[in-house]
């Protein structure tokens, strides 16, 4: 909770994210980012008179199954309408939006919160419309120049309720988000490239009111961790005015993140008036229950379902289950192990050691991990089946296996003499050499100093070559000094 000893903030969020289409949402125009500017342009996304536009259908999916992933209603008849104004980066003098009949409604996510407690976001509204192109400020000295390579490209906006109470609340709803739509793949949820921006609408009221106060819209933001800071110091600046007696009126600012604090871009008093009437060249979609169903078919498992899977039915620590979850991509890694060995635990120490530390020390992600989850079963298996221990798996096997991925781990293990000594002769031997080589050290063992085992076991380890199994080891040991 964010508030001090008068005030409490009130915040709801609106979330832009471009949907990973191929081509735009009324055109066939290529989606792509960092093309040469103006290359991925048409009549139709520069809004030439006669043109018509086109539904597109993947769009459409995407909206229905981001909408279901949240447990949204997903309306049946969808029109669009057309906000209109005028401003540079929109060619067609309009962006095609839905105003009234948003695909979406309801529905919810839920938040973590640091300490553990659990929170359920209220969505407002899911609707689908068209991004802008984009004005590049910094190229030329005198002129803004224009690249509509994004305009026209797929978006939709997520409206949440006032529901959060502090800048952290916000910035777990964010993460949230992201991890969802990238789970989905139906935007890459990268803030610092604008595909995922977020707007907060931030006020706030005396303790105990139950009135909202007049909000302010603050924009620009491209990261999480700014989104948190901004709201921190909207709520100081609303409530020193407020102390002050000023009034706050609503108005749009910008986050200015060198100073972490915002600025005035315009009063809504005179807000600009979009006139919006129904978009007049799309024709209705009709979203029917079959297509609901279809799209419901191909929707991956969602991080909560992964992750009561990997609690309930695998037993899993909510730890685990957390990290493992934090990207679809290792939550599959992991699974796939999970279907070569029956020891769940040690998949997700594998996935969550071993197989990070490389994806991080490579700065990297898990889909370049060279080693295949099946082999990271065999090392398992290898362990639990007593040929090699953990440490000789990870410091030999390991290394060895990444040097060489394609080879089984049978094969490193031959090749490299790594397995354990299960001939208990051979070990017995060891026992009695080095029992004979501290007969002094025996005599003390012998008169009470029990703690010398793990000198007897270290030298054993070490005439071995780090291939006597401790336990077996510790037993003969123990037989032998009785
Ligand atoms: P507008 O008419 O300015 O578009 P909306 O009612 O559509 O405002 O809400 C836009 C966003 O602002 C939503 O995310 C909503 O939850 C949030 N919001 C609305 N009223 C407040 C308030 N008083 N304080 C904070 N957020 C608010
Ligand atoms: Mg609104």
């Amino acid at each position: 909770m964010l508030k001090n000893d008068k005030y409490e903030v009130v915040i709801g969020l609106e979330i832009h994210s471009q949907l990973l289409t191929q081509s735009k949402a009324f055109c066939s125009d290529k989606v792509a980012f960092g093309e040469a500017p103006n290359t991925l342009v048409s009549p139709i996304s520069l809004g030439h008179p006669g043109t018509l536009p086109v539904h597109n259908k993947e769009a459409v999916n995407m909206a229905i199954m981001l909408g279901l992933a949240c447990g949204c209603d997903i309306r049946e008849y969808n029109t669009y309408d057309r906000k209109n104004y005028f401003y540079p980066d929109l060619p067609k003098g309009y962006q095609i939006t839905q105003m009234d009949t948003p695909i979406c409604n309801n529905g919810s996510v839920e938040i973590v919160l640091a300490d553990g407690s659990k929170k359920e976001i209220n969505l407002t509204r899911i609707h689908m419309e068209e991004d802008t192109g984009k004005g590049l400020h910094d190229l030329d000295i005198e002129n803004t120049l224009m690249d509509y390579n994004r305009a026209g490209t797929a978006l939709v906006e997520i409206v949440t309720e006032p529901d959060f109470r502090s800048g952290d609340e916000a910035y777990a709803f964010l993460s949230e988000v992201r991890k969802l739509v990238r789970y989905l793949g139906v935007c890459d949820g990268n803030m610092e490239e604008g595909s995922l921006r977020c707007d907060a609408n931030v006020s706030i009221r005396p303790l105990g009111a139950k009135e909202f106060g007049t909000k302010v819209e603050v924009k620009n933001m491209n990261s999480m961790t700014n989104v948190k800071k901004a709201i921190e110091h909207e709520f100081e600046r609303q409530c020193e005015m407020a102390d002050k007696g000023e009034e706050i009126f609503s108005e749009t600012r910008s986050f200015d993140a060198m100073k972490g604090t915002t600025f005035s871009m315009r009063s809504k008093e005179v807000a600009n008036d979009y006139r919006f009437f129904p978009e007049p060249d799309l024709p209705p979609l009709v979203v029917s229950q079959e297509w609901i169903a279809e799209v419901k078919a191909k929707m991956p498992a969602l991080p909560k379902e992964l992750y009561n899977k990997f609690t309930k039915e695998m037993e899993l620590g909510d730890y685990d289950a957390s990290i493992l979850t934090e990207s679809r991509e290792v939550a599959e890694y992991f699974l796939e192990i999970c279907e070569n060995t029956k020891n769940y635990k040690a998949a997700a120490n594998w996935t969550m050691g071993a197989v990070k530390s490389w994806v991080n020390s490579n700065a990297t992600h898990i889909e370049n991990f060279p080693l295949s989850p099946a082999t990271i079963a065999e090392i398992i298996a290898s362990i639990d089946s007593g040929t090699i221990n953990f440490s000789v798996a990870e410091q030999k096997v390991f290394p060895a296996l990444l040097d060489s991925p394609v080879k089984k781990v049978s094969e490193i293990i031959a090749e490299q003499n790594l397995a354990l000594m299960d001939d208990d002769d051979a070990l017995q031997k060891l026992v009695d050499e080095v029992l004979a080589e501290f007969p002094d050290k025996v005599a003390a063992y012998k008169s009470g100093k029990r703690n010398l085992i793990g000198m007897f076991i270290g030298q054993i380890k070490k005439k071995s070559g780090g291939k006597a199994d401790p336990k077996k080891t510790n037993q003969l040991l123990t037989k032998a000094l009785s």
